[in-house]
């Protein structure tokens, strides 16, 4: 019998092929453009508006709201309502203060006495007044990104100058002029093919990449987060399929704000080297002493590999690198004879580092005698004991590179995939904080207890005896269900 052998793949988002889809999307990158600038006037003209009347020096903007110094009264909002300020509220620790509300509201927020102020909300209603919308977070939202577009226009500029100067001076508002959709937590770009922001990371996905599927009709507002706004928020009303039939699952990155996608692609040329009869897991720390704490669950037993001396080099290096990188301080920087460009130097030279790093733990995997392990290498004693390795499997990215989890996530697949050897890379959320023999999911308190003497002791069965490492392995292994070549159990 023919077996079909799958990967599990991930892209870091999805959009379906589709013409009509793809035009709707522009559309509303479109809109919520115009909505931008709309706000982005109207913020504007109020501005303008308050300095003609109240004088520049009594009018300065914040990030989240416009100060007017006055000990009066009310002025006409750009949607044309009046606006006034609200009965003094009698506050014990502030003392007297008060709103600019529209005329028939009532106060409910407070202010200092004798600045007038404007809060983003007001500014807000001015908008949303004007658009006639009721998508209120849709409307925050963009009125959030108004206020912070035109006060930026004060680090743009010279640091002597009030933001309130630079703003007045020009004779148009800063205005989004490219299809650009920005967000506090991201930002996506609207072209033929769709460019993420991740962080610094730019991910571009061709449109014509991606497998066509069905789907329900989108809506502005699916495109524009309800809560967070500016990147995609995508109903998923029935499974899709990738073109080998394999259903593709699409979940949300918290960390990052991007959809994941995964999906089971073949590989070519693969056959089991054996049965498998247990796995050989690892839980990767970041610790030179407890480098890999592994559990082999054939032979129950814990084995403990230390960081090669070599390695421990380039991590240095690689630390070094990133916090150049991340040293933001100007004056800094120019101590340390970093120039800009220099920083992109340093970005090659980590890339060269990841290679090296996945050369060295392919070699390791493969040929590096240890002696705990019978005086065989890894794979020497996965293939005598037919055993599975599973791998916690941390999520590429920021911070994670260090100590060669990366490398090996990486290096793993394609080593395993070579010589046969069925692998699974574990999700590794909760596997250190539940006990390996019952099975209960411990809190962040009691793991902070438990960390004082690096033991695990179970609240529920009294299971102990374990270093935390040791029953964070266990249950990789236990979590351990999918290897290439054999069904996935469904979890
Ligand atoms: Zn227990």
């Amino acid at each position: 019998m023919k077996t079909d052998f799958f990967r599990k793949r991930g892209v870091k988002f999805l959009i379906p092929r589709n013409e009509e889809l793809d035009a709707k999307l522009y559309e509303a990158s479109k809109e919520f453009l115009d909505l931008c600038n709309f706000a982005i006037k109207n913020h504007y003209e109020l501005i303008k508006q308050l300095v003609d009347k109240y004088g520049r020096e009594n009018v300065t903007l914040s990030n989240f709201c416009i100060l007017v110094k006055t000990d009066q009264v009310a002025f006409i909002g750009t949607d044309g309502q009046q606006y006034q300020f609200a009965q003094k509220v009698q506050n014990r620790k502030k003392g007297n203060q008060s709103w600019f509300i529209l005329a028939d509201q009532h106060a409910s927020d407070i202010v200092d006495q004798t600045q007038g102020k404007i809060t983003d909300t007001v500014m807000s209603k001015m908008v949303a007044n004007r658009l006639k919308m009721n998508c209120s977070d849709i409307v925050k939202e963009v009125s959030q990104l108004a206020i912070t577009r035109l006060s930026s226009r004060k680090r743009q500029k010279s640091k002597n100058q009030t933001t309130i100067d630079v703003i007045v001076d020009k004779d148009n508002p800063p205005v989004f002029r490219s299809h650009t959709l920005y967000s506090s937590k991201g930002l996506f770009e609207v072209t033929d093919s769709m460019i993420v922001w991740n962080g610094l990371t730019r991910i571009e996905i061709p449109f014509s990449q991606i497998v066509p599927c069905k789907r329900d009709d989108y809506s502005i507002e699916d495109f524009i987060g309800k809560r967070k706004g500016g990147y995609l928020t995508i109903h998923q009303t029935q499974p899709m399929l990738n073109k080998y039939g394999k259903r593709i699952k699409t979940r949300k990155s918290k960390k990052h704000h991007v959809f994941v996608m995964t999906t089971e692609v073949p590989i070519e040329n693969f056959k089991l080297a054996f049965n498998m009869r247990g796995w050989f897991a690892f839980d990767i720390n970041m610790t030179k002493k407890y480098w890999l704490t592994c559990y082999d669950s054939l032979n129950d037993k814990n084995i403990v590999i230390h960081l090669p001396e070599k390695f421990g080099e380039i991590i240095n290096i690689r630390k070094d690198h990133n916090e150049a990188l991340q040293n933001t301080d100007k004056a800094k920087r120019r101590e340390n004879g970093l120039r800009s460009n220099h920083s992109r130097y340093i970005r090659l030279d980590l890339q060269k580092l990841n290679a090296l790093q996945k050369r060295q733990i392919t070699d390791f995997f493969r040929n590096q005698i240890i002696d705990e392990l019978e005086g065989l290498s890894i794979l020497q004693y996965c293939s005598k004991y037919k055993l599975g390795l599973a791998i916690d499997a941390i999520q590429p990215g920021k911070g994670t590179g260090s100590f060669y989890q990366d490398a090996i996530c990486m290096a793993i697949p394609v080593l395993c995939e070579q010589n046969g050897i069925p692998y699974d890379l574990v999700d590794p959320k909760y596997t250190s904080r539940t006990c390996s023999k019952c099975g209960n999911l411990h809190s962040a308190t009691d793991m902070k207890r438990m960390k004082k003497d690096d033991e695990f002791t179970c609240k529920s069965c009294g299971f102990t005896g374990l270093s935390l490492h040791e029953n964070a392995a266990r249950n990789i292994a236990k979590k351990a269900s999918y290897y290439v070549g054999v069904e996935k159990k469904v979890d």
